[in-house]
Order: structure tokens, then C-alpha cells, then sequence
């Protein structure tokens, strides 16, 4: 068990590639934290800086308030699993699982103690005599966790660790790592692309774009309160729409797309906050399930485009003023393709982002 900490880190390829920028990252003891964002943002290069396959260029990396940057990965009492396993093809499961440990010099009783428990903790107890070759993707993860696991360490890392699974393995492969953190309550970081698995998995989600951190925080958080455009669009799966338009002030404050085909009223407390932003432009956000089904006064009509039945629900695809949108509605309006609906916008559920800055402004002019 140990606490993380990131202070300014930077990391420079080759002296010119800046693959991570003054990054700070905090991870408290027995805390899941998933680093995620879309790829080249620097994910898998603070992994190997973490665990000291990649020499860190600027800022300092601390284990147990214990600077950690000079100490070799031999002696950092981490553990790391990799998205292709990385088993010796040549050795059983039980060997795989034994080798770090032999390494160590570890007796005999302790290692076959370690690897039983790991393997009845992962449901390998069938499998310690097999080869790699004879095993399922999802098995093979599993010694490759196994691995991780008989070595006791003070952190895990992940790098991607599900993404040569089916979908259907992947989902129960997630929530055998969520239960495995809540087992061993150990400090645990999983880096990840996939939006879904950082808000399922992690206690706490590190988003970074371009190799810098955008936001961190609990993933309810991210989703009702992104700091910036990049985020809201991440984070949400169908994710969030936008449009970009204006504020204006004729009698009541409006929203109004670029062309000048869809408005929106704003409520007293939007009006209030973006009062500075009258006749400025501006991104509207709004959410695929703040998409309703009405006949009121705001509501407009539209055709979809494109119609997802996924079970529950119906994603539709449509334009607002030539803007694709995306929707999420109850599968019980039965809804089809080409028949036009009258929606309306929820508008308690808006987001405004500065086209400049990108920043979401009822945060920045909030808090
Ligand atoms: P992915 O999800 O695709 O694995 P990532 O977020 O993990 O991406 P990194 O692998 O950390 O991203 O790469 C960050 C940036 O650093 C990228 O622009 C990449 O091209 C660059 N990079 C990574 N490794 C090296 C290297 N050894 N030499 C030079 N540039 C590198």
C-alpha cells in the first residue's frame, strides 16, 4: 500500500517531442486511478515514468513521500500489467507466475503459498499447468494479473490492459479488476482510451489531452461538471453535442446558432452568468438524454436521420440548424427514421464553453 505523487512532470523525447507537460498527479493510498484520453496524450508514457522504464526530463516522482526518480524499477516495488500479457510462451501458468518471485529469491513454500491464493482469487486453480498457448485471451490476462498479484507490490499499474478482449469479455475482465481493488485495497493505476472503463473502474479519473492534464476528479464529477470542452466531449458516451452560436440581448437572453436558424431561451441564473458574453460567441453543450420528447412551447420539430435501437433505449441521429446532433430517448416512443418528432432541449441541463479558451464558463465564472 502507497500514495503517488506526480510534482510538474514533464517528459521530453529525443529533445524535441514533449509526449507530457508539467503534469501533477496525486494518488492517495489503496486509490484506483485511470489516466485516459485519446491516443498520443501521454497515457502510456507516465506509466513507464511511474514505473521507471521512462527516465523522467523535468519534476519529480514520489512513492511514500520518497523521491523516486534515480531508484531503478527493480527496486520500486511496483507491478505492471501489460495490454499484450507479455508470458513467457515456453513456461506453464505456474511458472509465469513464479518467475518474479524466484528472481527475488523467495523459498519454495512462499511461492507456491502466493500462487495458490492468487490462483483461487482469479480462478486459475484448473490452469497452473498449461501453457500460454493453450489458454483464452481472458485467461491469460488473468496470470498475467496472477503475476502482478503474487508479488504483493506497493502499486499496480495497468497499461490498457483489456484491450485485446471481445467486447463481452472485456466487461466481466473490468468488474474482476474492480473487484480485485476492492480485495486487495491496493494503490492501483490503469491507463486506459476507452471513456467507459475509466468512469466504471476509477475512484478518481485523470484526463489528459496533448500531454496535459485537463481535469481530475471522481467520474460523476467529469460528467456534470467537465472544466473544458474537451472534457464534456470525452467524457459521455453517446457524447455531448455542440453547437456554436451567440448570446444575444433582444428583450430576453437568447442563445443563437451561427446561422441564425435555432434559438434558445436562457433561464434567469444563465442569463445572469453570462451576461458578459452578450453579443460574443459562443459553444452550447447539451447531453444526448437531455434530448426530450415534447410538445410545449420550446419544442421543435426534426426528422432523424439515422435511428439506433439498442434495447432500452433508441439513439437518433439528426441536424439542428445543420449541426449533427445525437439524442438518447426511452425505446417506448418507438422511434423511426425519417418520421418527423417534436423534441426540446432541457434547458436546466445547458453548458456554455468560451470559443476561445475552450473553458466551461459557468465554472470559471461560478466558482
Ligand atoms: P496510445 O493510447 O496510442 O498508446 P498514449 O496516450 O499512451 O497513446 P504515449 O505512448 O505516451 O501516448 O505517447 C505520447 C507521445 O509521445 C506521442 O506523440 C508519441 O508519438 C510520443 N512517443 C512515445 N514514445 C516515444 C519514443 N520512445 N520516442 C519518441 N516519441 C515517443
Amino acid at each position: 500500500m502507497a500514495n503517488l505523487k506526480l510534482v510538474n512532470v514533464t517528459k521530453i523525447y529525443n529533445g524535441k517531442i514533449k509526449a507530457v507537460n508539467n503534469v501533477n498527479i496525486f494518488a492517495g493510498d489503496g486509490e484506483f486511478i485511470v489516466l485516459v484520453g485519446p491516443s498520443g496524450c501521454g497515457k502510456t508514457t507516465i506509466l513507464r515514468m511511474i514505473a521507471g522504464l521512462e527516465e523522467i526530463t523535468e519534476g519529480e516522482l514520489y512513492i511514500d513521500d520518497k523521491l523516486m526518480n534515480y531508484i531503478p524499477p527493480k527496486d520500486r516495488d511496483i507491478a505492471m500489467v501489460f495490454q499484450n500479457y507479455a508470458l513467457y510462451p515456453h513456461m506453464t501458468v505456474f511458472e509465469n507466475m513464479a518467475f518474479g518471485l524466484k528472481l527475488r529469491k523467495f523459498s519454495k513454500n512462499e511461492i507456491n503459498g502466493r500462487i495458490l491464493k492468487a490462483a483461487k482469487i482469479l480462478d486459475l486453480e484448473n490452469y497452473l499447468n498449461r501453457k500460454p498457448r493453450a489458454l483464452s485471451g481472458g485467461q491469460m490476462q488473468r496470470v498475467a494479473l496472477g503475476r502482478a498479484i503474487v508479488r504483493n507490490p506497493k502499486i499496480f499499474l495497468f497499461d490498457e490492459p483489456l484491450s485485446n478482449l471481445d467486447a463481452k469479455l472485456r466487461v466481466q475482465m473490468r468488474t474482476e479488476i474492480s473487484k480485485l481493488h476492492n480485495r486487495l485495497k491496493s494503490t492501483m493505476v490503469y491507463v486506459t482510451h476507452d471513456q467507459t472503463e475509466a468512469m466504471t473502474m476509477g475512484n478518481k479519473i485523470v484526463v489528459l489531452n496533448n500531454g496535459e492534464v485537463q481535469q481530475i476528479g471522481k467520474p460523476m464529477e467529469l460528467y456534470n461538471h467537465p472544466v473544458n470542452k474537451f472534457v464534456a466531449g470525452f467524457i459521455g458516451s453517446p457524447a455531448m453535442n455542440f453547437i456554436n452560436g451567440k448570446i444575444i440581448n433582444e428583450n430576453m437572453m437568447k442563445f443563437i446558432d451561427d446561422e441564425g436558424l435555432f434559438e434558445l431561451i436562457l433561464n434567469d441564473s444563465q442569463a445572469v452568468i453570462l451576461k458578459n458574453y452578450s453579443g460574443k460567441n459562443i459553444t452550447l453543450g447539451f447531453r444526448p438524454e437531455d434530448i426530450l420528447i415534447s410538445h410545449d412551447n420550446n419544442s421543435f420539430s426534426i426528422t432523424p436521420e439515422v435511428v439506433e435501437p439498442m434495447g432500452n433505449e433508441t439513439f437518433i441521429y439528426f441536424s439542428i440548424a445543420h449541426n449533427p446532433v445525437v439524442g438518447r430517448l426511452n425505446s417506448k416512443f418507438n422511434i423511426k427514421k425519417g418520421v418527423k418528432l417534436n423534441i426540446k432541449i432541457d434547458t436546466q441541463s445547458l453548458y456554455f464553453f468560451d470559443v476561445d479558451t475552450k473553458q466551461n464558463i459557468f465554472l470559471t465564472q461560478q466558482f
